[in-house]
């Protein structure tokens, strides 16, 4: 029988699996190299969507992601993380427009949420945007999206953990596995920690392949990086996501604004030391399409830029769940981390403890990942 588990990571994914474990009456370690959400979770854009998300039983995970989050924050009266007020996106070119078309097709066919805005609806919802930045009509509005502060979510979901006997060890890196009988026996960390368990989860992320190995398992990501451009605090009024064609941007508490173009990813340099950089042209580049778009961010200089790591498994879809070979060692590894971590991170803590009840992870096992030989 299951009773104590090891979460290792404690980003979105582990924080969730951790109080899900915690919530059906395991006993829970959650192990962290370093401090909750000071990893991917702490420098994403975070946008809740299931837009445009292939194939169908990946974007009904991401639908049931997003409903996770509706559920926890009317549970939570104070929880203030989880912002539902939707995502504008249109086009510039026609090709980009065919294909946002093709895109609102697609999901309307799923029954997601999905319609048609001109300018005077748009401006409407979004009154400090430039009148000249939209085009006359064919403005999609997802009104079921929105985003999370990962941070306090986080931080809620390690809290509710701990009020139920969690332990939460900091700044202790996960350094081997002790496998003995296909089964991990224990965990051993950095400072010489050795933690016996009945079963571990993997939810390191960008760093899920490291532990994986340690396990002797070959897990394929092709991990890449972004970067967030977070500005100073400035009186223009933006209330929703907006994929606007040069800059994606969203609010940011306290009167910041978040933003992202590919550009700015494509400007992020690592050195042979682990260093990042990223170029201050594309920084500056992304404010100005963000002032472009939003007047009144003239006023705005970029704060702080993030660079984030995007745990991104070869095939692109998660990989959840029991590994056959290894019973006892689950995965929670995924992009878009933000929108599922709740859902999901509840479907791998029932596995964990014996409660699954449907096939629900099915197209997501790691076995699919193994190579074909
Ligand atoms: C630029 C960018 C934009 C994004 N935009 C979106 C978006 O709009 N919507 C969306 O849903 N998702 C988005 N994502 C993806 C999402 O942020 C991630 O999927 C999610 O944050 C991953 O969470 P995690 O808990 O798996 O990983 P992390 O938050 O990285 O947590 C893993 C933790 O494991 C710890 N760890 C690593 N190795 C060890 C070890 N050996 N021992 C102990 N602990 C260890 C780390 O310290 C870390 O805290 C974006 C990501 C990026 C980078």
């Amino acid at each position: 029988m299951v009773t104590h588990v090891v979460v290792i990571g404690a980003g979105v994914y582990g924080a969730a699996v951790a109080a899900s474990l915690s919530s059906r009456g395991a006993r829970v370690t959650v192990v962290d190299a370093g401090a909750p959400g000071g990893g991917t979770s702490g420098a994403t854009f975070s946008w809740t969507n299931s837009c445009g998300k292939q194939p169908r039983h990946y974007h009904d995970l991401n639908v049931a992601g997003m409903q996770a989050h509706r559920r926890l924050a009317a549970e939570v009266p104070h929880g203030d993380w989880y912002h539902e007020t939707g995502n504008l996106e249109w086009a510039a070119t026609d090709t980009d427009r065919a294909a946002l078309e093709r895109k609102v097709a697609a999901v309307l066919d799923y029954g997601y949420e999905a319609r048609w805005l001109s300018r005077a609806e748009a401006l409407d919802l979004e009154p400090d945007l430039d009148p000249a930045a939209l085009p006359a009509d064919g403005i999609a509005f997802f009104p079921r999206e929105g985003w999370v502060e990962p941070t306090p979510l986080i931080a809620h979901l390690v809290s509710r953990a701990v009020a139920a006997g969690a332990e939460v060890v900091r700044d202790d890196a996960v350094t081997g596995l002790d496998v003995d009988a296909g089964a991990v026996r224990a965990v051993r960390l950095a400072s010489g920690r050795r933690l016996a368990t009945d079963a571990v989860v993997d939810c390191a992320g960008p760093r899920a392949a490291r532990i994986a190995e340690l396990a002797g398992l070959t897990l394929p990501m092709r991990n890449t990086r972004g970067a967030l451009v977070h500005t100073s605090p400035v009186a223009v009024s933006v209330a929703r996501v907006v994929h606007a064609p040069h800059v994606h941007l969203r609010p940011d508490g306290g009167g910041r604004v978040l933003l992202h173009n590919p550009e700015v990813d494509g400007a992020v340099h690592v050195s042979d030391t682990g260093e990042t950089r990223v170029d201050p042209s594309a920084v500056d580049a992304v404010v100005e399409a963000g002032r472009a778009l939003y007047p009144g961010l003239r006023a705005a200089t970029a704060e702080s830029v993030r660079v984030g790591e995007r745990p991104i498994p070869d095939d692109g879809l998660p990989v959840l769940g029991r590994v056959v070979e290894l019973p006892n060692f689950h995965f929670a590894v995924s992009h878009s981390g933000a929108t599922l971590c709740l859902h999901a991170g509840d479907l791998v803590a029932a596995e964990v403890l014996g409660e699954d009840r449907d096939e629900a992870l099915a197209p997501f096992r790691f076995e699919r990942t193994a190579p074909v030989h």
